[in-house]
C-alpha cells in the first residue's frame, strides 16, 4: 500500500495503524513566502501530490488544522474521510477505522467503501515501538499555489500542545487572564506549556489555539495538571491519555479527581504560590 504522510513526527504512529510493506511518500506543503497556508491551498497542493504519488491513503497529524484539512482534501479527491482515527486497516470492501465517540467515552470502528482515504491520526495512536518495516519511501516537496496564503492564524498564537511533554492548563477557575500568567510560571518551572479548557479560550483570557478537549486539541504528555478545571467529558475527551494527571481544585467533588493519578483539593493560587516558593 502506498501511504501519503504529511508530517515525518507520524510517521511511526501512521505505519503501525497501518501494517507491513508500506510504500510511504512524505509530502510536505511548503508556503512560499513562509505565511501560514490556508486549508485550501494545503488541500489543492496534496491533492496534486496524491494524483502523482498514487497514493492509496493520506495520513495527517490530528488536530485543528486537520480538522479543517481533512474534509477538504477529501472532497478534491472525492474519497473517504476520517478524522482522529486510532485504527486504519485496509479491507476488501475499502477501509476499516477505529475513532472515538461520544466524547471519548467508547471507541468505535467504522467501515468506508471508498478506494481511496484521508486520514487524520491522533499523536502516540500507534504506539512508536509497533512500527513495522517500510518497503520504500521517497519525498515530494508540495509547492502551494501563489495567492493562497493567508498572513497569519486567525486563532491565535499557535501552541506545540500535541508535542508537549507537560502541559499545565488552566480553567474557569482561574479566573482571567492574571491567573494564566502565573500558570506560565509553573510552566516554565516544569518545562511545560500552558493550554487551557474552553471557556477560558471564548472569554478571550488566551487564545484559542490552547485549547484541550473534544472541539480542541487532543494530547497526551507524561503530566497534565489541570488546574481549576472541573473536568466536563469534553475536556476528559481531550486529555484522559495523559500519563499523571494532577488535579488542583477547590471543589472536593469536581468530577476531575476521578480521572487524576494526584489530587489537590484548596485555592489553586495557593497551591502554585507554595510550589513556586519553594522552587526558589
Ligand atoms: C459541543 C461542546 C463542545 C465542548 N468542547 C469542549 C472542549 O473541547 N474543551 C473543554 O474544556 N470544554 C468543552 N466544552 C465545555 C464543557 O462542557 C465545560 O463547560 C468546560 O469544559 C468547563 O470548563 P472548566 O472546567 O474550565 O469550567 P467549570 O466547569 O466552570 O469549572 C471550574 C472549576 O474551577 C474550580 N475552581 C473555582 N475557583 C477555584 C479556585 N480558586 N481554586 C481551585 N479551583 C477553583 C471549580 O471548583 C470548578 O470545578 C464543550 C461543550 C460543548 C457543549
Amino acid at each position: 500500500m502506498k501511504v501519503l504522510i504529511t508530517d515525518p513526527s507520524i510517521t511511526a504512529d501512521a505505519l503501525a495503524l497501518v501494517g507491513d510493506g508500506t510504500e510511504v511518500v512524505w509530502g510536505k506543503v511548503l508556503p512560499h513566502s513562509g505565511e501560514t497556508l490556508a486549508p485550501d491551498a494545503c488541500a489543492n497542493a496534496l491533492a496534486r501530490a496524491v494524483a502523482e504519488s498514487g497514493a492509496e491513503l493520506v495520513v495527517v497529524p490530528h488536530n485543528l488544522a486537520a480538522e479543517d484539512l481533512v474534509p477538504r482534501l477529501a472532497a478534491l479527491l472525492e474519497c473517504g474521510s476520517a478524522l482522529e482515527c486510532r485504527l486504519v486497516e485496509r479491507t476488501s470492501g475499502g477501509w476499516e477505522i477505529v475513532r472515538p465517540v461520544y466524547g471519548g467515552a467508547i471507541e468505535a470502528r467504522f467501515a468506508l467503501t471508498s478506494p481511496r482515504l484521508v486520514a487524520s491520526v491522533e499523536a502516540g495512536a500507534g504506539g512508536a515501538e509497533g512500527a513495522p518495516a517500510v518497503e520504500s519511501m521517497e519525498t515530494v516537496e508540495v509547492r502551494a499555489e501563489p495567492g493562497q496564503l493567508v498572513a497569519g492564524d486567525s486563532r491565535g498564537e499557535d501552541v506545540p500542545l500535541e508535542k508537549a511533554r507537560r502541559i499545565v492548563a488552566g480553567g474557569r477557575g482561574v479566573g482571567g487572564p492574571d491567573g494564566f500568567e502565573r500558570l506560565g510560571k509553573l510552566a516554565a518551572l516544569i518545562g511545560g506549556v500552558v493550554a487551557a479548557s474552553r471557556p477560558p479560550c471564548d472569554s478571550g483570557w488566551v487564545p484559542g489555539s490552547y485549547q484541550v478537549g473534544i472541539t480542541g486539541k487532543r494530547v497526551a504528555p507524561e503530566i497534565y495538571v489541570a488546574v481549576g478545571i472541573s473536568g466536563s467529558v469534553q475536556h476528559l475527551a481531550g486529555m484522559s491519555r495523559s500519563k499523571c494527571i494532577i488535579a488542583i481544585n477547590s471543589d472536593p467533588d469536581a468530577p476531575i479527581f476521578r480521572a487524576a493519578h494526584y489530587g489537590v483539593v484548596g485555592d489553586w493560587q495557593a497551591v502554585i504560590d507554595q510550589v513556586l516558593a519553594k522552587a526558589g
